[in-house]
Formats: C-alpha cells, sequence, structure tokens
C-alpha cells in the first residue's frame, strides 16, 4: 500500500468504503495496517581478529563457529511514525560508535534518536568493536583490525537500516511473553556449587518477550524477541554469537524466509549456568527458540495501529570525585592497590586524555528510551542493566512490558541501589571505575522511565495481588 496524499484520499474514498464492505475480515485484521520491512546483513570478521568480552583473553580469534548478523527491523504506523530497531551479535554498542551510526541515520533518513534502539545481544564469542579501549594494550596491527572491523559495522548498519527502510510492506504485528529457566542470578548462586539439585536464589526475570511480524497472507516475516541473560556459555577462540546465536538460527530453520532477531534484556547479573560447551550453547539456544515457537503457536496479543516513541538522556552521577592524574598513576603502578590489569589499561586511557587537556566528567549522559507499539510498552535503557530494573518496571508498568537493556550505549554496569550497597563486581563497574555509580542511579533511571512512559500514555498499573 502505498501513501496517500491528502488530495488523493478523499478521490478514493468511495473506492475503498466498497472494498470494506466487501471485505470486511480483512478491513477487521488489517484496517489502519502497520508496515514493516526488515533486512539482515552478515557482519562475520574476515581472519581473525581481537573478541569482545573477556578481559583475560590474550589472543584473538582462531576460527568462525557460526556467521554473525546485524539485523534491522523497521516498522511504520498508518500515521507514518517510523522506528527502527537494530540488534546485532556484538558485545556493545559503545558510545562513539553508536553515536555515529544514529547521526548517520538522522543525516540520511532523517531518523532522530527517539526512533531508533541499537541493541547487541552481548555475546562474548563476538568480534570487538572498542578500539579505542585498546590503544595501549594491542599492537597497531591487532588495534586497526578493530578499528576497520567498527568502521564496516557503522557502514554495514547505516545500509542496512536504509534497506529495511525501503522495503516497508503491510504487516500485522503482535507481542506476548513466554518464558525460558537456564538464566541464573550470578550473584547470589556459587557457580562451582551448583548442580541438577540445586535450589537457586534469584531475583531473576525469565521472561521471553516476542514481537511477531507477519505479511496480509499470514506468513512470518520477522521474529523480534528477547531474554535476559549474558551469552557467555561459550569462551573459546571461535567467533559466534553464543546461545543467543544458536537460538536465531534455530528459528530461522525452523520458519524458513523469517528474521529472526535476538535482543539482550536486563540480563547484567543473570548467567546461563552450567555452561563451557557448545552443545550447552546449542542446548539454550534451542530452549530459547521453542519458548519463542510456543508464542507464535498460541494467541497472540495484535497490536493496534499506533506508535508513539520517546528518548532522552540523563546526567547519572558518581559516589566519589573523578580521581586526579596522580591518583591514576598509583593505580597503574600499583601504589593503590586492589586494580586488575584491564582496569590499569582504563587509567592509561584516561592518562592520556587528561594529557591532551581533556577533563574527566563528574557524570554521564544515560541513554533512556520508551516505545509504545500498539498497547505494548517497551522500555530500552542503555548499560549492562541488572534485572532488578526489569523487575521494578514490571511492578510500575505490569507483567506484559518488554525491557530491553544494552541499548544505544554500554558505558558499564547498571546496578541497584541494592546492588551497589552489597557490593562485588556489578556494582563497582560504573565508567568511571574508580568510583562507583551514586546511590540515586536507580531512583533517576526509573524515575526517568516513568517520564518518557507518561509522556507516550504508557499506563501504570494497580500490580494485583494474586491468590494462592
Ligand atoms: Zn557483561
Amino acid at each position: 500500500m502505498k501513501h496517500l496524499s491528502p488530495k488523493s484520499s478523499c478521490f478514493i474514498f468511495f473506492g475503498i468504503a466498497i472494498l470494506l464492505f466487501n471485505y470486511p475480515s480483512y478491513s477487521q485484521k488489517y484496517s489502519g495496517t502497520w508496515k514493516a520491512g526488515v533486512k539482515k546483513v552478515e557482519i562475520t570478521p574476515e581472519g581473525s581478529i581481537w573478541m569482545g568480552g573477556y578481559a583475560a583473553r590474550k589472543k584473538p580469534s582462531e576460527g568462525v563457529r557460526h556467521s554473525v548478523y546485524a539485523k534491522a527491523l523497521a516498522i511504520e504506523d498508518p500515521n507514518g511514525n517510523l522506528a527502527v530497531v537494530v540488534t546485532a551479535d556484538l558485545l556493545a554498542f559503545r558510545k562513539f560508535l553508536s553515536d555515529k551510526i544514529r547521526d548517520q541515520l538522522k543525516a540520511k533518513y532523517g531518523l532522530t534518536r527517539e526512533q531508533i534502539i541499537l541493541n547487541s545481544s552481548h555475546t562474548h564469542t563476538g568480534p570487538e568493536t572498542d578500539h579505542p579501549r585498546f590503544q595501549f594494550q594491542l599492537s597497531k596491527k591487532e588495534h586497526n583490525k578493530i578499528q576497520n572491523f567498527a568502521d564496516r559495522v557503522e557502514r554495514e548498519i547505516v545500509e542496512l537500516v536504509g534497506q529495511a527502510l525501503t522495503s516497508l510492506e503491510p504487516v500485522t504485528l503482535s507481542s506476548e511473553n513466554g518464558l525460558t529457566r537456564f538464566q541464573v542470578n550470578r550473584r547470589n548462586n556459587k557457580e562451582a556449587q551448583i548442580n541438577a539439585q540445586t535450589e537457586l536464589k534469584g531475583p531473576n526475570d525469565y521472561a521471553v518477550p516476542v514481537i511477531k511480524v507477519e505479511d496480509p497472507k499470514g506468513n512470518l516475516k520477522a521474529i523480534l524477541f528477547g531474554y535476559a541473560c549474558h551469552p557467555t556459555v561459550l569462551s573459546d577462540y571461535q567467533i559466534s554469537g553464543d546461545y543467543a546465536g544458536f537460538a536465531q538460527i534455530e528459528l530461522e530453520k525452523l520458519y524458513p524466509g523469517t528474521t529472526a532477531l535476538f535482543f539482550q534484556g536486563a540480563g547484567a547479573d543473570q548467567n546461563p549456568l552450567p555452561r563451557r560447551s557448545v552443545p550447552l550453547a546449542q542446548q539454550y539456544g534451542k530452549e530459547l527458540a521453542a519458548a519463542v515457537e510456543r508464542v507464535l503457536n498460541e494467541d497472540m496479543n495484535v497490536l493496534e495501529g499506533t506508535l508513539s516513541t520517546a528518548y532522552s538522556e540523563i546526567d547519572l552521577t558518581f559516589a566519589k570525585a573523578v580521581p586526579t592524574k596522580s591518583e591514576l598513576e598509583d593505580i597503574i603502578s600499583g601504589v593503590i592497590p586492589g586494580y586488575p590489569d584491564y582496569l590499569k589499561e582504563y587509567a592509561k586511557i584516561w592518562i592520556s586524555r587528561l594529557d591532551k587537556g581533556e577533563k574527566i566528567k563528574d557524570s554521564y549522559p544515560y541513554p533512556v528510551q520508551a516505545w509504545k507499539i500498539g498497547n505494548q510498552a517497551i522500555f530500552a535503557l542503555g548499560g549492562e542493566l541488572l534485572v532488578g530494573y526489569s523487575l521494578e518496571l514490571k511492578k510500575i508498568f505490569g507483567p506484559d512490558i518488554i525491557v530491553m537493556g544494552y541499548s544505544n550505549d554500554v558505558m558499564g554496569y547498571i546496578p541497584t541501589k541494592i546492588v551497589l550497597s552489597e557490593g562485588g563486581y556489578e556494582a563497582n563497574r560504573s565508567p568511571l571505575f574508580t568510583t562507583q555509580w551514586a546511590a540515586s542511579i536507580e531512583d533517576n533511571i526509573l524515575s526517568e522511565a516513568t517520564r518518557l512512559a507518561e509522556s507516550i500514555g504508557i499506563k501504570t498499573v494497580e500490580y494485583p495481588l494474586i491468590a494462592p
């Protein structure tokens, strides 16, 4: 269906009225129809490259387990409101890369920040893109490979979104949450002690959110699905998308011709356990795909043709003052103890920036985003988002909302108030690695998410007490 100009719309009104009269079932299902375009591009690196995810890695990749992709789903409501979600088998979209991509999407296609979600799966066996981080650690040759790959990802994604936008065609959209339970709260359970009889401690969010995109004939065109769990089954030197890669492969096999797009949820404190074998990564991929398959086979919530989007960046502050140059030097030399080698690399990077006249900022611009697709609310938050955020947002907006983490920028861990007070790894990995985030982080993010939600008509719910 083409857009109708105001002039032509009156002229053909009578014709449409006849069509509606003759085909009530079609009009009922597809009146006010959505349009969608979906495209994918393979981004498997050519040859060996440094891999993102584990600080302990000492060498680049040695092969490819399966191809890795970037995928784009563009949707447009009947009023021409447009939004694009991009997913990728990558560790992270860091700010420098995300900003470059989003600036180009604005320049080339007029898309603003609120219309774009860039979500990375957070695979720990994918190619690295964060070349600034490795500037002192790697040889010039390895560093250049990362930089060239990041440039390629930027180019490919900008082109990919353009292709998705030019392939918009009528669709129906439906959503629903399924569930599967291979995520384990890694803060509150000891990996080495877990066996099949262990009683596991939460918190968790086992939701498997699914958005189904069908053409007017009922053919499945795209499946956007997510899960909140680190893709850290694998830690070897073969490029892959980990369990999330296997899940996408499985779904695209189950539904030939369909594009399956995986997004990472609030999985920062969740690990797939047990782990560390390829058959386990395949098992979790199949479990996730089976959870999606179940949702697709049941009645889903058909989404009305209205799209609203909102985005902002809030300045999150830190618990302590920014480090001075001499403090950073003391971290590198070990005078200030407790910093592993990869954080000493960060200290070197900060010193080089200070030497160039840059200042270390005492706050960080954190991206918060909300979409309303029909009655489906989606929150897309930046950083390594802990599961507590998903649980808190679901208390406010109900269990059917979709929460994405790792969206638009990954600058460090995003702990809840409780985790900040408990301490430990996820509490202490702010972008300013010498200090935690300020204790206000959770309140600030949740209140901004709520403000954005209200601005686009997402309703809060009274959380019903369920009788035993
Ligand atoms: Zn992580």
